[in-house]
Order: C-alpha cells, then sequence, then structure tokens
C-alpha cells in the first residue's frame, strides 16, 4: 500500500496516512491531519469530565445542584431545566469573526462567557447525581449510558438493572465489577462474557452457569479454573474462596487467567475490521468497543456510524462526520465538535443541538441555521464568511483541527483523557493545559470500618464516612446501593469510587494493536496483547479450535 508517513505535530510519533484516509480527507474537504491518531483522541477526551462532579448554585435559578464544572468556572452554570428554558438567548453572546486574530482564541472567548449546562441529561427520573446520562430512573454516577434502572456507578452502559461498579456492560441483569459484558445474570468480576449467570471470576466465556474463576469457557457448569466438579463440590469450594480478601481472589483469578491462551482481537459478527471489543462492524478500523460500525477508522465507544473517522463516544445515526466527541444522533457531516447532536453540516461547535451549517458556536439549543460565533446570517453572507474564515484558518494552521486542548473548560486531570494519556501537573501546565490539585479536605479518616461480609454491615454504614485504602480518599455508600450489595451478597467496596473504576480499566488491553504471530501456527496477527506480555495469543481458527 502507498502510505504516507507523517510526523506527529504534537508528540514527534511517526503516523501513516492511508490512501484510504486520503480520499476520505478530500471528500469532506478538510487538510490531513498533523496529529497522529492517539494524539487526537488525546484532545478529544481533553473535553469530557464523567466524574467530577461539584455541589453549587445554579446562576439563574439559585437551586443547589450538581455540576460538572467547579466554582471557579469563569462562565455561568445553569441547571439542565433553565439551560433548555428560553429565559436566556445564546445569540446575545455573538459577535463578528475578527480577521487579525486566530479562530481559536475567539472561540475560548465565547466559551468563556456563554453558560453551560450544569449536566447532560436526558428523560431521566430520580437520577440527579449523574452527567451523560439518557432514559434512566433511580441511577446515580453512571456516565454515558443510557436505559439504566437502579444502577449505580456504571460507566458506558445500557439496558441494565441493578448492577455496580460496571464499565461497558450491554443488557445485564445483578451483576457487579464487571467490563465488557453482555446479556449476562447475577455475576461479578466478569470480563468479556456474553449469557453467563450465577458466575464469577470469569473472563472471555459465554453461555455458562454457576462457573468460578475460569477462562475461556462455552456452555459449561459447575467449573473452577477450568476443571469440572459436582454440584455439591462446586458450592462448597466457591463458599471458601469467596471468604479469601478480594484483593487476593483477583490475583488468583489473574494468575489463572494468563494460563489460558487468549484471542487475537475480540470481534463478533465483522468483517474487514480490526480493534477490539466490537460488534456487528463492516470495514471498521482500528476500533474499539464499538457496535454496528460501517467503513469507519479511529472509533471508539460509538455505535451506529458510517463512513467516518476519529469519533469518541459519539454514536447513532452518525454520517461522514470527523474528531467529533459525545453527543451524536443524526448528525451529518459535523466536524469537530464537542457534545452536539443533530447538527448537520457545522463544524466547531460546542454543546449545540439542532443547529445545521453552522461554524464555532457554543450553547445553541433551538432549531437554527448559519450562524458564526453564536451570531446569525443570511445563507449567502454565511457562505462567503465560511469560505473565508476556512481560509484564515488555513493560514494561521488551524483548519482540519480539533478544538486546542488548552481551550477545554474543564482541567485536564478531571476530563477522560487523564485515563488514557496520563500527565504530571508540571507536564500539563508545560503544555499550556488547565490543571487542578485534589482537594485536601475529601481525605479524612474513616468514621468507621468496613466489615467482610456484607451480612454483618449495619443500616448505619449509610451514615458514615468511608476511606479509601488503596488513596485515602472518602466516600459514602447510600442506602439504594447498600441494599444492592445485600441483594449481590457482596461486600460493601473497601476502595472509593475512582480506584474501583481505574481496576476496571486496568482489566483491559490498551487501545493499541500490535503485530505479533499467532503462538500456535505462526500466521500474522494485529492484537491488543503487546509482546512484552504473558498470555500465549491465538489466531482466530486457532483460538476456536483450542478453545472451543
Ligand atoms: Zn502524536
Ligand atoms: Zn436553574
Ligand atoms: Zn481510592
Ligand atoms: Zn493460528
Amino acid at each position: 500500500m502507498d502510505m504516507n508517513t507523517k510526523t506527529c505535530k504534537n508528540c514527534s510519533q511517526q503516523f501513516q496516512v492511508s490512501p484510504e484516509d486520503k480520499s476520505f480527507y478530500v471528500k469532506i474537504n478538510v487538510p490531513e491531519p498533523t496529529h497522529c491518531p492517539a494524539c487526537r483522541m488525546q484532545r478529544r477526551l481533553a473535553f469530557r469530565n464523567e466524574r467530577n462532579l461539584f455541589r453549587r448554585q445554579c446562576d439563574m435559578c439559585k437551586k443547589q445542584i450538581v455540576a460538572t464544572f467547579d466554582t471557579d468556572a469563569p462562565f455561568p452554570v445553569f441547571c439542565p431545566e433553565c439551560w433548555w428554558s428560553d429565559k436566556w438567548d445564546p445569540s446575545q453572546y455573538g459577535r463578528d469573526f475578527d480577521f487579525g486574530r486566530t479562530f481559536f482564541e475567539q472561540m475560548e472567548d465565547l466559551m468563556r462567557v456563554t453558560p453551560k449546562s450544569s449536566v447532560l441529561h436526558l428523560n431521566n427520573e430520580n437520577s440527579d447525581y449523574n452527567t451523560l446520562l439518557a432514559y434512566s430512573k433511580n441511577t446515580y454516577m453512571s456516565p454515558g449510558s443510557y436505559f439504566m434502572q437502579d444502577c449505580f456507578y456504571c460507566r458506558k452502559s445500557q439496558y441494565c438493572k441493578d448492577c455496580v461498579n460496571n464499565n461497558l456492560i450491554d443488557h445485564c441483569e445483578l451483576v457487579a465489577s464487571s467490563v465488557n459484558c453482555k446479556e449476562c445474570y447475577n455475576g461479578h468480576h466478569l470480563i468479556n462474557c456474553r449469557s453467563c449467570s450465577d458466575c464469577a471470576y470469569v473472563v472471555d466465556s459465554s453461555a455458562s452457569q454457576y462457573c468460578f474463576m475460569c477462562a475461556g469457557i462455552a456452555n459449561s457448569k459447575f467449573k473452577i479454573k477450568n476443571r469440572q466438579y459436582s454440584q455439591e463440590e462446586y458450592k462448597k469450594l466457591v463458599e471458601e474462596y469467596m471468604r479469601k480478601n478480594p484483593d487476593d481472589l483477583m490475583r488468583e483469578f489473574q494468575e489463572f487467567s494468563v494460563t489460558v491462551p487468549k484471542k487475537y482481537q475480540n470481534q463478533l459478527n465483522c468483517e474487514h475490521s480490526s480493534g477490539d471489543y466490537i460488534q456487528s462492524c463492516k470495514n471498521a478500523i482500528d476500533c474499539y468497543d464499538c457496535f454496528d460500525l460501517e467503513d469507519c477508522k479511529y472509533v471508539i465507544e460509538s455505535v451506529n456510524a458510517k463512513d467516518s473517522m476519529d469519533l469518541s463516544m459519539h454514536d447513532k445515526d452518525i454520517e461522514l462526520c470527523y474528531e467529533c466527541s459525545s453527543g451524536g444522533e443524526s448528525n451529518k457531516n459535523l466536524k469537530f465538535s464537542y457534545c452536539t447532536i443533530a447538527s448537520p453540516n457545522s463544524e466547531y461547535l460546542y454543546s449545540c443541538f439542532y443547529l445545521a451549517d453552522s461554524f464555532g458556536c457554543d450553547g445553541i439549543h433551538t432549531r437554527s441555521k448559519n450562524q458564526i460565533l453564536n451570531k446569525k446570517y443570511s445563507e449567502s453572507d454565511y457562505k462567503l464568511m465560511r469560505q473565508q474564515i476556512v481560509e484564515h484558518m488555513m493560514r494561521t494552521g488551524e483548519y482540519g483541527e480539533f478544538f486546542p486542548i488548552s481551550i477545554s473548560p474543564f482541567p485536564y486531570n478531571q476530563t477522560l483523557t487523564q485515563d488514557y494519556f496520563p500527565l504530571t501537573r508540571e507536564q500539563a501546565l508545560a503544555k499550556g493545559y488547565k490543571w487542578k490539585d485534589p482537594d485536601p479536605k475529601q481525605y479524612m479518616p474513616a468514621t468507621a470500618q468496613i466489615p467482610y461480609s456484607i451480612e454483618e454491615t449495619p443500616d448505619s454504614i449509610t451514615q458514615e464516612i468511608l476511606a479509601c485504602e488503596a488513596c485515602g480518599k472518602n466516600y459514602k455508600v447510600i442506602a439504594q446501593e447498600l441494599n444492592l450489595y445485600r441483594k449481590l451478597h457482596l461486600p460493601i467496596p473497601r476502595k472509593c469510587p475512582e480506584c474501583r473504576y481505574l481496576g476496571l480499566l486496568s482489566l483491559k488491553n490498551q487501545r493499541q494493536l500490535w503485530n505479533r504471530t499467532c503462538a500456535k501456527c505462526d500466521m500474522p496477527i494485529q492484537t491488543t496483547y503487546s509482546p512484552d506480555r504473558q498470555e500465549t495469543v491465538y489466531c482466530e481458527k486457532c483460538y476456536l479450535g483450542t478453545i472451543y
């Protein structure tokens, strides 16, 4: 293939632009990227704060609210009711474009004064302590999720009930501490499992019941460490296991797991695709945690997109989109935008809804078009202005780039990008990114000890301040959450929600493909298992032949 090798402007690593990439850039009329795919993702994720919520006032109705923006944010922060109301008009912040300045400077000025919605919610019931949640009920801290009921700390999940501490689970019930699972029931510590019930500490498995500490099994019952037991033996042994310390159990599980061969990539019903945890995709290259993609590349955690590149959490009926993060829903030809919905043929939008044919706007949320920097133009004036601005931005080197991290409204370490591209305070500040140290007031001694068994845990634990055994940060357990742990027969976690989330994240391989060969047949494979890892990695054919 005729690859064009370029050097990333941000990290100086080399990256490839393929002829297919090139024809996509021509089709959507943008210059070739100057940043490598990883740096492009780092930039997009620096605008998404999922887990840092603050108590503050709505700057319109003065109600006490939960917000993703701390009290020192420069712009007004409104509760969702006020933000969506007609009590304010985003066009009052509209301004003329100044050809003597860069576009990003002017976009930053606009973003510093335009009111922001405290959290992003859509049709939820009794689920205030959340952001980026939709169609959910009695749900707590489950960012990026939808159709959730009675769930706690379930990130990027959908159609779940009675679940707690999970990442990327789908159609699950009574599931805890699990990642990348689908249609599982009554289980915990499951990784990449499908249709498993009454299982715990199980990885890469499907259609199994009553299995404990297993890897790569299917259609199994009463197995421990992949060995068959009688029902009675199984019950007795699992009871013994469950009396162990959860950290020791996890270690034992991981030590066992590496002894079982792994599949090179996790794909289900995909054609000509690469990446990991992808389902029903066609020509999806270097994509992760996605389903229903067609002709896509560098897409993560998105659903139902076509002919698009560089998307993160941007899904549902997407076509010809490039460098977009969060939001989605009926976006056609949307570029360089954050949290934008149903806004076709637009570029550089931040938190806009139903805004067509527009450029560089913030907070527009009524049906409109032909706006630049929140100012309305006639259709012909818009076309002309847009053309001149793009030419100006080509000269300043801005066009074709997502918003710079320095203009993100969030400190770098409060965003999702810190999870994947961690920086120290000094490194972030040297790059011109915002940073905020954690509040030392959040690290007090615990007011109670957590019992090892849920049966011995009193109701009063919900009144106590707990301290994370890993990082010391304080956290609480709310009454509904306690009820769920009782239903699951699981002890209250001894780590704070943040450490639990990072623990789940560490169970997933990095979103990077390595060139290796199958350990059995020597065929070249691309896999997310880096060459220095202990696991034996097989190609599709050898894996199916050995495991099932
Ligand atoms: Zn780079
Ligand atoms: Zn309000
Ligand atoms: Zn912690
Ligand atoms: Zn093989």
